[in-house]
């Protein structure tokens, strides 16, 4: 377990953030806010999915109403993504809101956000300041020549000063880039700075595919660090996918344990078992278990017997037919298209 870096803890409804608790996962709905019906079945979606809390857009004053109706059919946390308008936030706030995501810096006056700060703090509200290097303050790129990670780390001090000044302190950062390397130092440089809890993520990182490659790269990068208390991975797919990512990541870096972990040869011109379907099969069938243990999907005897052994679950394949592991010991060995039904047979009688 990496050791984390110590921030302070703050409390998105049921949820901590922070403080050396379980990194979350979250998503953004991008339903319009103003189709309740909508907004609330993706939600459910996402709470399905395994999702810990939830932004939704209210980018008017008929979303601030909807955000209202929406609270009142999740149970989810709900985080209100308000940008310029201050009155939106104090509606969110009315209407339930479990965390604000503004920047103190674009609502226009101080005293507006002073108001905001006082109506988050009366109502134990967290709010999380974001900055991206999409639009990062004139005054700061001319100052450091572009959006450097010295410019974004910049403008989150600032902003997290203003709500500190204030006297509000339930402050979650995040810093973002869509260049995964200077999103790394961009929150390096932050958490040496500052122990607000950082929600991490690549901004803007792309479809599915490479999008879940930078986002793994930059968010474990980071989480390799020690360093991020609750991440997003911004996906241009359905926000289900960046849930998925999000908490494969976790589980990848060994942060959260839930489910099946699959362990999997890339084969070779030693494999003589239809290793890529076994593999994908049991990926599949294993998507539903929900206990943490760990399966390993081999192609021969070389590297095939040692790590079907260290998993919980194994096949090692050879020609034809496959070695069937469970904890460490052969359980016996089977034709090719017997491996994964007795596999998951031989799971599912230990899980009763
Ligand atoms: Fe090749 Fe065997 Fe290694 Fe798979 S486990 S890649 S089949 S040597």
């Amino acid at each position: 377990m990496y050791t984390r870096n110590e921030t302070r803890c703050i409390t998105v409804g049921s949820v901590k953030i922070g403080g050396g608790s379980p990194v979350t996962v979250q998503s953004m709905t991008n339903t319009d806010t103003r189709d309740v019906q909508a907004t609330v079945s993706q939600i459910q979606s996402l709470t399905k999915a395994g999702c810990d809390m939830v932004r939704v857009a209210v980018q008017n004053s008929e979303a601030a109403v909807a955000f209202g109706d929406i609270r009142k059919q999740v149970d989810i946390p709900l985080i209100a993504d308000i940008h310029f308008r201050h009155n939106l936030a104090l509606r969110a706030l009315e209407s339930g809101a479990d965390k604000l995501r503004i920047n103190p810096g674009t609502i226009g006056s101080v005293s507006k956000v002073r108001e905001i700060a006082a109506a988050a703090l009366e109502r134990k509200v967290p709010i999380r300041v974001g900055v991206n290097s999409g639009s990062l303050k004139k005054e700061l790129l001319e100052r450091f020549g572009g959006p450097v990670p010295e410019a974004l780390v910049e403008s989150a001090v600032e902003e997290v000063d203003i709500l500190d000044e204030m006297g509000f302190h339930d402050v979650c950062v995040s810093i973002k880039s869509s260049r995964v390397p200077d999103t790394i130092t961009a929150n390096i440089m932050f958490a040496k700075r500052r122990n607000n809890p950082l929600h991490v993520g690549i901004t803007e990182a792309g479809t599915l595919s490479y999008g879940t490659i930078k986002s793994s790269c930059g968010i474990g990068a980071i989480l390799a660090m020690g360093i991020g208390d609750t991440i997003r991975v911004s996906l241009t797919a359905d926000p289900v996918a960046e849930v998925l990512t999000g908490l494969s990541i976790l589980k990848a870096m060994k942060l959260r344990s839930m489910g099946a972990e699959l362990i999997s040869c890339p084969t070779c011109g030693r494999t003589e078992i239809d290793l890529i379907g076994l593999a994908e099969e049991v990926e599949r069938r294993a998507s539903s278990l929900k206990k943490p243990l760990v399966i390993a999907v081999m192609g021969c005897t070389v590297n095939g017997p040692g790590e079907a052994r260290e998993a919980d679950y194994g096949i090692a394949g050879g020609k034809g037919f496959g070695i069937l592991f469970r904890k460490g010991k052969v359980v016996s060995k089977l034709p090719e298209h017997e491996l994964v039904d007795r596999l998951f047979a031989l799971i599912e009688a230990d899980e009763e």
